[in-house]
């Protein structure tokens, strides 16, 4: 697979067991990042998480970072310290993200719609804004190696969907701040890029496969991609590694679907 060697790394949302974030934690640290920055606001067990990352990867420094992926100041923060101790920051995925409220649009309120905007909307602007400016410092002595910030979507993002109108304009936001942010980096070597996941068996989705189950429905879930299936974390992680990596170097301000087909029908 591609390799990411001497790369640091930020990741918000790295905590979820079975999660995009955390399964991408493995893969960096796997091919090679010397530091990972694993960053969620559940720290349960974030200090395992760590070791256990450090035991199967000798080579890849871990930290542990409790915060708000939408708090400016902590997000500011956790760049610095890449850059206080490592001189060089590469990679930014801003993964946290929140389902928001499922109701039909009527019935959503003003402050639920305005929660899940925070997390998922201005939560990856904060990445961009703080981790551009540490990677075009670092990028001069770098010269071939580019810095990435990859965000997090949704094909929710892309089309229509059944799903929360909060969730699917959060996620449209991303995809085009994506854009936005890589037009206004010209010239800078940074890419950034929005991926998309589709229907990924997760924390977040847990319900939506747990119901199907419980009703035997299970393989309608599959039915919605030529893949005949829901996809899991690590097919999302290593296509992030991939945007993470040099391999990746001509892919900018893309928002790119990993989801079996789904987005396509
Ligand atoms: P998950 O719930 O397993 O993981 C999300 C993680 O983000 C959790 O550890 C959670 O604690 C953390 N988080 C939530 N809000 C946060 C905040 N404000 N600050 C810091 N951390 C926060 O879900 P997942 O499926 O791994 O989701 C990861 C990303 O993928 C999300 O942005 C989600 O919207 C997106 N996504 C998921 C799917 C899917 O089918 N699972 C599909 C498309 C997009």
């Amino acid at each position: 697979g591609p390799r990411v060697t001497g790369k640091v790394v930020i990741i918000t949302g790295a905590n979820s067991v079975l999660g995009i974030g955390r399964a991408s934690a493995h893969q960096f640290a796997q091919n090679g990042a010397k530091a990972v920055y694993i960053c969620d606001y559940d720290d349960s067990n974030l200090e395992e998480h760590k070791r256990e990352i450090e035991t199967l990867y000798s080579s890849a420094n871990v930290h542990t970072r409790q915060f708000d992926a939408a708090d400016e100041k902590a997000i500011s923060e956790v760049v610095k310290d890449a850059l206080d101790r490592y001189g060089r920051l590469d990679v930014f995925f801003a993964n946290a993200g929140i389902l928001g409220p499922h109701t039909k649009f009527s019935d959503v309120e003003a402050d639920e719609f305005m929660e899940t905007m925070r997390v998922n909307a201005l939560g990856p602007f904060l990445a961009a804004k703080y981790a551009a400016p540490a990677m075009q410092k670092t990028s001069a002595e770098k010269q071939k190696s580019s810095g990435s910030i990859i965000m997090t979507a949704s094909v929710a993002g892309l089309r229509s969907n059944a799903g929360g109108t909060p969730y699917s304009a959060s996620k449209a936001a991303v995809v085009s701040m994506a854009q936005t942010i890589a037009y206004q980096l010209v010239g800078t070597n940074i890419r950034v890029n929005a991926l998309c996941p589709g229907l990924i068996e997760t924390a977040m989705t847990a319900p939506v496969f747990d119901s199907a189950r419980a009703r035997g429905t299970e393989g309608k879930i599959g039915q919605l991609n030529p893949l005949r299936r829901g996809g899991h974390a690590d097919e999302i992680a290593r296509v992030a590694l991939f945007l993470g990596s040099d391999e990746s170097s001509y892919v900018n301000a893309q928002a790119w679907a990993v989801d079996g087909g789904l987005s396509s029908g």
